[in-house]
């Protein structure tokens, strides 16, 4: 039962913080039962060249659809899934699913042929048995290690947790690409960018949102691909919805592109008939 301290003190357990942990512990074990039977999604979102347009990656999103129709957003339960233990296997599932649909699609796709595709993970997956995984995986299904690029967050990469510089090293030593997401939210050590195998930086859907009205961002934006360019990375802009973003961006030498202006996350089956559009 709820607790209620007196008038005008607090409790730790009002009626409000205990409906809030029953829900929690319920979404907790709906997301246990959703992967046990498999009825997690991804969804596919491209990722295109500003110099001429083509599909040069997709980056695999998790879905998580559910009975009542309305879904739960990643941003929500991939946190839930890190408090409650449940990343390691959710991460397997989508490691697993993202290969063999990435190898489906370079079947039915063979100009995606040089395309990458994309996948996120969790901190916490970043352990010494996660590069063997990858390449096991990769290697059963055909498919060579340079066409999957993995995208940690920007302070995920940036914390002292033991042995994720090792993990990373050798994620890049077999060959797959390394991407950093969110970046410029963070706090990157630029010393530290040099020293890991990363390809390419994903600028933060905020530095795009106010491009058209906010000359300081412009101003970053620039910043941040002229940083880019000195490091020798490849840049990807984040959450690109208008064609005067892509103008700007295109025009101060930003290489690559995602967002709803090309297309939203989607499914196997829709992205098929996109890609045939
Ligand atoms: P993220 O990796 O930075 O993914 C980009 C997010 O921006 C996605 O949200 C995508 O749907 C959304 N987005 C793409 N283009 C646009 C646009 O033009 N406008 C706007 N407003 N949004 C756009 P989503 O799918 O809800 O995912 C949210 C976050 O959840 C992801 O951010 C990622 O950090 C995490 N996430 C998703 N799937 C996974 C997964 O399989 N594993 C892990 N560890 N994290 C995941
Ligand atoms: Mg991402
Ligand atoms: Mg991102
Ligand atoms: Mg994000």
């Amino acid at each position: 039962q709820a607790k209620t301290a007196g008038k005008g003190g607090f409790s730790l357990y009002s009626p409000d913080a205990h409906e809030r942990a029953r829900q929690r512990v319920r979404r907790v074990a709906d997301l246990r039962e959703a992967l046990e039977n498999d009825r997690l999604e991804l969804a596919w979102q491209p990722q295109v060249s500003l110099e001429d347009g083509r599909v040069t990656g997709l980056e695999a999103l998790a879905r998580w659809p559910r009975d009542d129709g309305q879904p739960i957003s990643p941003a929500e339960f991939i946190p839930l899934a890190e408090q409650s233990g449940l990343i390691l296997h959710l991460g397997r599932w989508v490691i697993d699913t993202a290969i063999s649909e990435a190898r489906t699609l370079l079947q039915t796709w063979p100009a995606l042929q040089h395309a990458r595709f994309a996948l996120n993970l969790s901190p916490c997956q970043l352990d010494e048995s996660l590069p063997a995984m990858l390449t096991e995986r990769l290697a059963r299904a055909g498919l060579p290690s340079d066409c999957l690029e993995v995208e940690i967050t920007e302070s995920a990469l940036f914390t002292d947790q033991a042995g994720v510089t090792e993990t990373l090293n050798a994620i890049g030593s077999a060959g797959i690409r390394l991407a950093v997401d969110d970046f410029g939210t963070g706090y990157s050590n630029i010393a530290r960018l040099k020293l890991l195998p990363i390809h390419r930086l994903k600028l933060d859907r905020s530095f795009i949102a106010d491009l058209e009205h906010d000359p300081g961002d412009r101003e970053l934006v620039r910043a941040l691909l002229a940083m880019a360019r000195a490091l020798d990375l490849d840049v990807i802009a984040e959450g690109v919805e208008t064609r005067t973003q892509a103008d700007f961006l295109a025009r101060n030498g930003c290489p690559h592109a995602q967002g709803y202006l090309y297309a939203r996350p989607q499914p196997l089956a829709p992205l098929k008939s996109w890609l045939r559009g």
